[in-house]
């Protein structure tokens, strides 16, 4: 049988252990540049933001699109607001985008079109979190930075075994991963947790025995590594109901609205609809909302989309209607648009309004 080497509590020996193995196994990103080398920040920034909320595999053809369009963050700032919403269509979360175009605005004018290294300077910045400051300065960089992630926040409570549960814990995980911090190669070692967090410590079945640091880890000393994080019990997700009025034009056109600036899906094309409330509308009521006076028909079955809040769920009624002046006017009248379905792909349409309109359609 294998004997098991003593704890030895983290630390230095575990920061080295991790770069070791961080050198040899990370992860080849299209952001990433080799190690002990410091990435661009355009890059790093863009790719942190694309990530919050999304995963690796999702965000890797966006962040290729986008630096393929705009390779710089002058670039970016001079693009318009409306295009960078349609290169982000379908990855979600839609203020990021607007942010990100904020930001980039701000990093040409505030600051002559180079990023700040400081995490301080950064986090004036729009859509920069503490988060996503501590990245950039720490892999961009080289700044001695801490970012803490869900990944980073789960390898550092199982290595000190903390037993606090989430999000009350997240203070003390902050402070003892920037107790393993290095002076040199911070940003290497900020990509090697976020890496172990990712490959090897993950949420379920860790890889324990293929971990680098396992030696320094009390939570599988302990047999808890499956156990922490704790998290305190979450409310459920409240449910919302609505209905969405998808409007057909005899040439196949349908009508499309911009969304509020401010909000969910802010600046996005919506499927116009009633107000999303605790309770299914009345029809009477719903049709008060709806965008032009016609007769409607029912599409079977319903729509649900998840947001991070709330569980959607949408009716959709359907109208076809005739080419003609009164509903074009109506249209321009209401931020509304006819978008030809051949177009849709082109639009800023967030995941929920490609739904509703593929179920409105699938009776076709
Ligand atoms: Fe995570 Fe297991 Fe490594 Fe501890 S030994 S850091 S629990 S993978």
């Amino acid at each position: 049988m294998q004997k098991q080497l003593p704890l030895r509590p983290a630390g230095p020996e575990t920061v080295e252990a991790l770069l070791r193995w961080y050198e040899a196994e990370r992860r080849d990103l299209p952001w990433r540049y080799g190690p002990r080398k410091k990435a661009d920040p355009y890059r790093v920034w863009l790719s942190e933001i694309m990530l919050q909320q999304t995963t690796v595999k999702a965000v890797i053809p966006y962040f290729q699109k986008f630096v393929a369009r705009w390779p710089t963050v002058s670039a970016l700032a001079s693009a318009r607001l409306e295009e960078v919403l349609q290169y982000w269509a379908g990855l979600g979360y839609y203020s990021r985008a607007r942010n990100l175009k904020a930001c980039a605005d701000a990093v040409v004018r505030d600051f002559g079109g180079v990023f700040p290294r400081s995490e301080t300077d950064l986090l004036r910045l729009p859509g920069i979190g503490p988060y996503t400051a501590a990245a950039i300065s720490a892999i961009a960089f080289g700044e001695k930075a801490t970012p803490v992630d869900g990944n980073v926040e789960r390898v550092v409570s199982r290595l000190f075994a903390v037993q606090q549960p989430l999000p009350a814990a997240k203070s003390e995980i902050r402070n003892l991963a920037a107790t393993l911090t290095p002076a040199r190669r911070a940003g290497d070692f900020a990509q090697a947790m976020m890496d172990l967090g990712a490959e090897i410590c993950t949420p379920k079945n860790p890889s324990c025995l293929m971990c680098p640091v396992q030696q320094d880890c009390a939570a599988s000393a302990r047999g808890l590594a499956e156990v922490l994080p704790l998290k305190a019990q979450k409310l459920a997700r409240p449910s919302r109901y609505g209905i969405a009025f998808l409007v057909q034009r005899e040439d196949g056109a349908i009508l499309l609205r911009q969304r509020p600036e401010a909000g969910l899906l802010g600046g996005m094309l919506e499927v116009p609809s009633t107000h999303w409330g605790d309770a299914p509308p009345q029809k009477k009521e719903a049709l008060r909302a709806a965008p032009v006076t016609t007769s409607w028909v029912t599409v079977a079955g319903t729509v649900v989309h998840v947001f991070t809040h709330f569980r959607l769920e949408l009716v959709v009624y359907r109208a076809i209607v005739p080419v003609d002046a009164s509903f074009t006017l109506w249209a321009k009248q209401e931020h509304c648009r006819w978008v030809h379905r051949r177009d849709l792909h082109a639009q800023a349409l967030p995941s929920v309004m490609k739904k509703i309109i593929a179920h409105g359609l699938s009776t076709d």
